[in-house]
């Protein structure tokens, strides 16, 4: 299938403006050319605006950490979709397993934010994955498959096609343990199988990046994987050179 590759950079609650600034200039700069890969990244709020100035009329999405289901209101702290939209952003993160855990986001929320995000003209990458106690106790499946169909359950086929999906097992997450390949594209390949169930074939088009401890070693032998189709990038995305490496590998 022709899915193009898609690299995203989750900077969590880190970079102010003016380091956001600098490392997304630098980006700009590693990147060079139109490459053949989606590249965007997740700045904290507070410095959307400032990377959005650095990355004027450059091939690098931009996008937000979190949107609250509503466009405004009395939602102390929250970030809007139609703002982020109007300010610039193309992208945001919905049920990142930080937001999961901490803030105690659910699956209905999450199908909350992403139909509230594709309303507003954003487009969301939905993130599923399992703890490892589930893993150990046999509930990956399960647990994946109500993450997947609640999380977009409130969508049409239509719209689904511009969601993306990232599988990121928590246990991967910013500990520097990394799903095998062949353990990641098992997993894709069981999330992909129930895409195509439940929106039809044109489903096949929906790409599902995998996310936890991507790096430049690792990213070529995750990314050589059929059905893994990007990555979802945190620490590694942090400094220009290395978040650049793994757009290269990407790149075949
Ligand atoms: C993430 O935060 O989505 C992530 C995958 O982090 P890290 O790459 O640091 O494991």
């Amino acid at each position: 299938m022709g899915r193009r590759p898609f690299i995203a950079g989750n900077w969590k609650l880190n970079l102010g403006p003016a380091e956001a600034r600098a490392v997304a200039s630098q980006l700009r700069d590693a990147l060079g050319d139109p490459s053949p890969v989606t590249v965007a990244v997740f700045p904290t709020a507070l410095s959307v605006s400032a990377v959005l100035q650095a990355l004027d009329g450059a091939e690098v999405g931009v996008g937000v950490q979190e949107i609250a289901s509503q466009p405004s209101g009395a939602l102390t702290g929250a970030n809007s979709a139609v703002m982020a939209r109007s300010m610039g952003c193309t992208y945001c993160l919905v049920g990142h397993s930080e937001r999961r855990q901490l803030w105690g986001e659910t699956d209905e929320a999450c199908a909350d934010k992403v139909l509230a995000a594709l309303s507003a003209g954003l487009l969301p990458i939905l993130c599923v994955g399992e703890t490892l106690d589930q893993r150990r106790a046999g509930q990956l499946e399960a647990v994946l498959m109500r993450q997947l169909e609640v999380g977009l359950s409130k969508l049409q086929p239509d719209q689904a096609l511009s969601v993306t999906l990232a599988y990121e097992p928590v246990w991967a997450i910013g500990t520097g343990e990394t799903a095998t390949p062949e353990q990641a594209q098992e997993v894709h390949a069981l999330l992909r199988g129930r895409l195509v169930e439940r929106f039809g074939p044109g489903a096949e088009e929906v790409r599902i990046q995998y996310g936890g401890s991507v790096k430049p070693a690792n990213a070529s032998e995750l990314l050589a994987c059929p059905d893994i189709d990007g990555a979802l990038v945190g620490g590694a995305s942090l400094k220009a050179d290395s978040f650049a490496a793994i757009v290269q590998a990407a790149q075949g």
